[in-house]
């Protein structure tokens, strides 16, 4: 590979593209897919008909904003309709190579399939992805990510064909993971943060220090929230002596969509491959870049199952203004999911934000369960948490603390905080952790 390896861009023209080129590149894929939607995907003919629209009255980039919005529930109901892909595929099934399906955590899973072109495409924006974080050909690297039907599986083949050595973990039971670092000291792993967080505690308590027995120099996370919450970031570097970056993916488009740089402020979109708006999650109105709404997603160059105006459910911000490491595509702030986020006295609650709290507390472990409830017809939440074993504060003590700390950082302090012991809650699941329960029986869906 001739690559300079000393090069901070894996396509420097590209990642710092002048905004109104980029712009341009973006309007004519986007004249291109829609023409392309329309003519061979019969859901998006019926739909643009219905709604009065033809690709031809795309002019500018904002004219987008003149086509109907699809969600999930399109995906779901027209999966299979008609054909085998469904009636938001473009394309023949001959054309098509691989398929992923989300994981169906809400509600029927939905495929996403690829040409041989889009395949392409994807892993190239992954190489870039590893590029930007600093991975290098002489890098090891475990891919601790599922492989059975998850988008992040293949996600690997971006690493190799950067040059990597790459080392297909998957969801390895952690001795086994342990074993890997121990025995081929790799440099690089990408897994989600809550795992990643205790991979590094269960190593401390085997006797291995992360800092001293492994040599770990980057962590890649995706999957929750935790890389782009500053004190859970930090919480896992401290452990590892490694550097964390967020990346974000939609199981509907690639593996990674959107990934950290050095700056660590927001992650880098490839505008090249997604238009992004922002929406009131109420009104559907079109906000300006910076307010925060539901982002929705335009995919400008996949063929197999184009997605116009995808409402993702994602809850964030988008800055387009240039970033300190020179590169020029939009950086997307994530604050949570939709369908996460709960009310309590007209406050906008994320877990995120209870995360954050949790993790910056001295004395207690970071492990938490988050209940939210409803009494008299109003939400309420609850927050378990661990005290640590050498803390010589009581239950109480602990619970006012941390009551405080909520109240400072959300507006609305919990019902209540319980407090258990080292160990005392459930929480320590491999993989994705479920860390929210929500007991409410009216239906508050937004
Ligand atoms: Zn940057």
């Amino acid at each position: 590979m001739s690559r300079d390896i000393n090069n901070k861009f894996w396509d420097e023209e590209l990642e710092t593209l002048p905004r109104e080129e980029l712009e341009k590149r973006q309007l004519a894929d986007l004249q291109e897919i829609v023409k392309f939607a329309y003519e061979n995907a019969p859901y998006y003919k019926r739909s643009f008909d219905e709604a009065g629209v033809k690709p031809e009255d795309i002019k500018t980039l904002k004219d987008i904003q003149k086509f109907p919005f699809i969600n999930k529930r399109t995906q779901r109901d027209t999966q299979g309709v008609g054909s085998f892909l469904g009636e938001l595929a473009a394309v023949p099934e001959e054309d098509v190579v691989f398929i992923s399906t989300s994981s169906g955590s809400t509600g029927v899973p939905t495929m996403s399939p690829f040409t041989k072109k889009d395949f392409d495409e994807f892993q190239d924006t992954e190489s870039r992805w590893f590029w930007q974080i600093g991975m290098r050909p002489n890098d090891r690297y475990v891919h601790a990510l599922n492989f059975s039907l998850y988008v992040g599986g293949p996600d690997v083949i971006g690493a190799q064909n950067l040059g990597a050595l790459c080392i297909w973990g998957g969801t390895l039971p952690s001795e086994r993971l342990l074993f890997v670092l121990k025995t081929y000291q790799p440099t690089v792993i990408w897994t989600s943060p809550s795992y990643a967080w205790q991979l590094g505690e269960k190593a401390l308590k085997n006797g291995i220090d992360p800092k001293k027995d492994l040599n770990i120099k980057k962590i890649i996370v995706a999957g929750e929230l935790g890389g782009s919450i500053d004190a859970t970031r930090k919480a896992i570097e401290d452990i590892w002596g490694a550097e964390v970056y967020d990346f974000y993916g939609l199981s509907d488009i690639f593996g990674a969509c959107a990934a950290m740089c050095e700056a660590k402020d927001g992650l880098h979109i490839a505008e090249n491959h997604i238009l992004v708006e922002t929406i009131d999650i109420h009104t559907g109105e079109i906000l300006e870049p910076g307010q925060v709404g539901e982002l929705v997603f335009t995919t400008l160059r996949k063929h197999a199952r184009p997605l116009i105006r995808f409402r993702t459910g994602d809850i964030g911000r988008i800055d387009n203004t240039k970033c300190s490491c020179g590169r020029t595509h939009g950086r997307i702030h994530i604050l949570g999911r939709k369908d996460d986020m709960f009310i309590v006295s007209a406050v906008n609650v994320f877990p995120s934000d209870i995360e954050a709290v949790i993790r910056e507390q001295d004395g207690i472990t970071g492990e938490y369960l988050i209940r939210i409830f409803e009494r008299d017809f109003t939400n309420k939440y609850a927050v378990e948490i661990e005290k640590n074993a050498d803390n010589p504060k009581s239950d109480d003590e602990v619970a006012a603390e941390v009551t405080a700390a909520l109240k400072a950082r959300i507006g609305v302090k919990p019902a209540r905080v319980v407090v258990h012991p080292d160990g005392g809650l459930d929480t320590r699941s491999e993989h994705k952790s479920r860390r929210v329960i929500d007991e409410r029986t009216l239906d508050y869906s937004i």
